[in-house]
């Protein structure tokens, strides 16, 4: 191999390139910000109420509400749909903290179930068996009580992480099985399609629970100048609690039916995202074609790189490209040493961070999500980022693997 592969003079590779897909519509951005100005409706109004249907449309559901952020459109969702105060619900250590966050913030406490090793999503047999040998029903309230807490479990919230829905055939009829409200977090996943068996059709991220969060942080497929969130839901009971929590709790001003928040979604945001989501669909194409030239780089390395899993029943956005290797940090410094971002999601979990000791939960007790941890990766991810770029991060990665592949060579020779 040609020493100018690992050439670090070479211009760095960013881990997402944030700057580029502006500039391109940075006319149309501009518009939007001069025609916001001249009305000065810079929060509600009809920008929003375009954006909401147009992305409500987008995620095949019928409703959409607008909200501040990923973590509001969570919170207020959870709330809607009736968790509350001493609930339990079910979600997975493999996620970012505004999962729990919103779990915790509407009153409830989080419960962990383990991942699939290959989807890296909640895993249907660890629910089941939660819910099976870890619950009891109260035999006078017929509820479901969770043994560890002895409080109501009354959700489920997967998360469709790196862009790929989890196995929402399972999850719902277990969900139905116990009654429970399944919340979509699908802050990662704008696009991301499952086929479901038992509907025999694809469907979309955002259409299947009772109810779905959206981020629009800038980093996400679909992201906002700024923060911004969404609400899906076919439920038009969930979405006018929505419309109310995210506004002080009034449907008419200063008529308020409850408290609610400060979490409406700005005018100037709307309107760039009604022109960004214009180019949404071809950027997740973009998206899934990046990581196949990945798969096809990648493949000569399979025994040192894994590489993600797409089953046959989902079509991914690949918010995030993930893969595991043993001896992740010196991978992570070759990276850097080059010039070329690369990120992890996420090296704690959950159950064993500092914020949630009180929940009682200790390492080995998500053995899936503990082992990944120390092994994910992700990968330069964004839909401008070219084939030569991927053939130098390959380039670089197949260093690590000459490195890790001579290490175990020499421990099985000694
Ligand atoms: C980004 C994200 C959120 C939170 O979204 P914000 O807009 O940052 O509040 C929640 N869950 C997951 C899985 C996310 O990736």
């Amino acid at each position: 191999m040609s020493v100018s592969v690992y050439d670090n003079s070479q211009s760095a590779i960013p881990f997402l390139d944030l700057v580029t897909p502006h500039r391109e519509l940075e006319a149309e951005l501009t518009a939007v910000f001069k025609s916001t100005l001249s009305t000065a409706g810079f929060i509600g109004g009809p920008q929003v109420e375009q954006f909401e249907r147009e992305f409500a449309a987008f995620c095949d559901a019928s409703l959409g509400i607008g909200v501040g952020s990923g973590t509001d459109a969570l919170r207020f969702a959870l709330a809607a749909a009736g968790v509350s105060e001493g609930d339990v619900v079910i979600t997975v250590p493999n996620t970012f903290i505004a999962t729990t966050e919103a779990i915790s913030q509407v009153g409830a406490a989080p419960e962990f179930v383990d991942i699939n090793e290959e989807t890296y999503n909640m895993d249907p047999v660890k629910l089941r068996n939660y819910l099976e040998n870890h619950c009891h029903i109260q035999s006078v309230t017929g509820r479901l009580i969770s043994n560890r807490s002895g409080r109501p479990v009354t959700a489920i919230v997967p998360v469709h992480l790196y862009g790929q829905v989890a196995d929402m055939d399972e999850i719902m009829q277990l969900a139905a099985t116990y009654n429970l409200i399944v919340i979509e977090d699908a802050c990662q996943a704008h696009g991301a399609q499952y086929f479901s068996q038992a509907e025999n059709r694809w469907l979309k991220a955002g259409s299947i629970g009772l109810a779905a969060a959206f981020s629009f942080y800038p980093g996400k497929n679909l992201g906002a100048c700024g923060e911004a969130g969404a609400v899906t839901t076919n439920s038009g009971e969930i979405s006018q609690k929505v419309r109310m929590m995210r506004d002080h709790g009034q449907a008419k001003k200063y008529f308020h039916q409850m408290e609610g928040y400060n979490g409406r979604l700005d005018a100037l945001q709307a309107g760039i995202m009604h022109v960004k989501l214009k180019h949404l669909a071809s950027w997740n194409e973009k998206r899934r074609a990046i990581a196949t030239t990945y798969a096809e780089l990648l493949a000569p390395f399979s025994e040192w790189i894994t590489i993600p899993v797409e089953p046959p029943n989902c079509i991914s956005v690949y918010h995030l490209y993930v893969i595991r290797t043993k001896k992740r940090e010196s991978l992570r410094q070759l990276l850097a040493e080059a010039n070329i971002g690369a990120a992890i999601h996420y090296p704690v979990p959950l159950h064993l961070q500092d914020a949630y000791s009180h929940l009682g939960y200790r390492a080995g007790d998500f053995p899936i999500t503990e082992k990944v941890a120390g092994e994910i990766l992700s990968l330069p991810m964004f839909p401008n980022l070219t084939r030569d770029e991927q053939v130098r991060i390959v380039s670089n990665l197949a260093k690590h693997v000459e490195r890790i592949s001579a290490s175990a060579v020499e421990l099985v020779g000694v």
